[in-house]
């Protein structure tokens, strides 16, 4: 069984994957691990990407698929695995799918994770981190406090420039620009769900197990 997750920045894509993972027993796949582990192995295909990374351009198609190939053919994946950061393009989509086939991997389901944009920016907006310790709280929990009530540090509250409102509204859009085309694609040919990612989380992993529940009923 496989998932391919998309998500939305904010929207809680890695925590779910470690629950998913987690629960099932699932291989949690990210694009970017298993292209600098083949790197690092420098298989000839790692040595490849290696190369065109060094010259400061974008792997192709046909060598990521390749090293995914490599990956997905480990028999530890046949119980299920998760992948997250690929494809990123249609043309990416449909090779995917000529790999599955021929892996012949059974069931699956798209997972998009989606946050509403307006409710986004007003979350982060009032979230703080503690430069001492790095934890992040709500402005609201943390307002007229001068110590951090994790470490205890002094004056230690800012805003982090990602959570900052023009960064956020860009990388919205830089995700729905990209994933949409792909989503689109899948919406048609697979079982594909959409996930509201600013729900509390117990109720996002409940979504989530159902589906997979279905998934293994259907063998
Ligand atoms: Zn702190």
């Amino acid at each position: 069984m496989y998932l391919i997750l998309f998500g939305a920045p904010g929207a809680g894509k890695g925590t779910q994957a470690k629950i998913i993972s987690q629960k099932y027993g699932f291989e949690h796949i990210s694009t970017g691990d298993i292209l600098r582990e083949s790197v690092k192995k420098g298989t000839p295909l790692g040595k490849k990407a290696h190369e065109i990374m060094s010259s400061g351009q974008l792997v192709p198609d046909d060598i990521m698929i390749g090293i995914i190939k490599e990956k997905l053919s480990e028999p530890q994946l046949r119980d299920g695995f998760i992948l997250d950061g690929f494809p990123r393009t249609v043309s990416q989509a449909e090779a995917l799918d000529r790999l599955f086939g021929e892996l012949q991997f059974g069931v699956g389901a798209i997972l998009v994770f989606q946050v509403d944009e307006e409710e986004l920016v007003n979350r982060l907006a009032r979230r703080r981190a503690c430069r001492e310790c790095n934890n992040i709280f709500s402005n609201d929990v943390i307002n007229n406090l001068t110590e951090c009530p994790k470490c205890g540090a002094k004056y230690s509250f800012y805003q982090r420039p990602d959570d900052d409102e023009s960064v956020i509204r860009r990388r919205l859009k830089i995700f729905i620009d990209t994933t949409l085309p792909v989503v689109n694609y899948y919406k048609d040919l697979k079982d594909l769900h959409r996930i509201n990612g600013l729900r509390p989380i117990e109720e996002v992993t409940e979504q989530i197990f159902g589906i997979v529940e279905e998934l293994k009923s259907r063998g």
